[in-house]
């Protein structure tokens, strides 16, 4: 049994099954994908469009995947076809291009709300008083193509755990906050993305019901290639 194969089986034995685990693959081969996929796993995360159209074409398994980073109006187009849910709606002209594009493939796009918990200036989302204002504006009940599924963060990059966890806290008390405001009758908002390898404990324990792990699949990354 290959290491992937182990990886996955020790990360099952730790997440409920409550909790869905996004492989986050960037930077591995087509072959990491598949091993992974044979070891249990389902769906797998990209956070460059490149890479993800890429791979969704290549692998020899029927994956799902998931779109996790910055996402470039002009890129939409040709990551629509194989995208199945994304993580990283970060602003109306955003959505209102998933939106048209998704309409001419005549389809629904899952995504999700990023917003920016960390302290990092550098983490891209929504901070708080510009995610009510994009639920808040007129111009989101045209949105017919895009389906409004839950919200996404990412914690600071710290060793102090209690930061980390209170970040999460913060995002979930927001979660709960917009489901009752926007959301209430609506079942497909019902997901929270928060977690990666270093703090997907944590995440579970204050809400998460999506984690996106890659190091800890995968092994660690190496851009030297890149
Ligand atoms: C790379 C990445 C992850 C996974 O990071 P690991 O530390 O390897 O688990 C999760 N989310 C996003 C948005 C990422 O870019």
């Amino acid at each position: 049994m290959n290491h992937i194969e182990q990886n996955v089986k020790e990360l099952l034995k730790i997440v409920p099954p409550h909790v869905t685990i996004v492989a986050v693959s960037k930077t591995h081969p087509s072959s990491a994908v598949e091993a992974a996929y044979h070891a249990g796993i389902r769906i797998f995360g990209e956070n460059k469009v490149q890479e993800l159209v890429s791979k969704a074409t290549s692998v020899n398994v029927p994956a799902e995947w998931h779109m996790i980073g910055h996402l470039q109006t002009n890129k939409v187009k040709i990551l629509l076809p194989h995208v199945s849910l994304i993580h990283s709606v970060d602003s109306l002209k955003l959505a209102k291009e998933i939106n048209k594009e998704a309409q001419k493939l005549n389809k629904t796009i899952p995504c999700l709300l990023q917003v920016h918990i960390a302290q990092e200036e550098t983490k891209f989302g929504f901070d708080e008083n510009e995610l009510f204002d994009f639920l808040e504006n007129p111009d989101r009940n045209a949105l017919t193509h895009l389906r409004i599924c839950g919200l996404m963060g990412m914690a600071t990059f710290t060793d102090n755990k209690q930061q980390i966890r209170n970040e999460f806290k913060r995002l979930k008390n927001l979660f709960d906050t917009i489901k009752r405001s926007f959301f209430q009758n609506d079942t497909y908002f019902k997901e929270l993305s928060m977690g990666m390898t270093s703090d997907f404990e944590i995440a579970i324990e204050e809400g998460s019901t999506m984690i996106r792990v890659g190091s800890f699949i995968f092994g660690q990354r190496n851009y030297v290639n890149k």
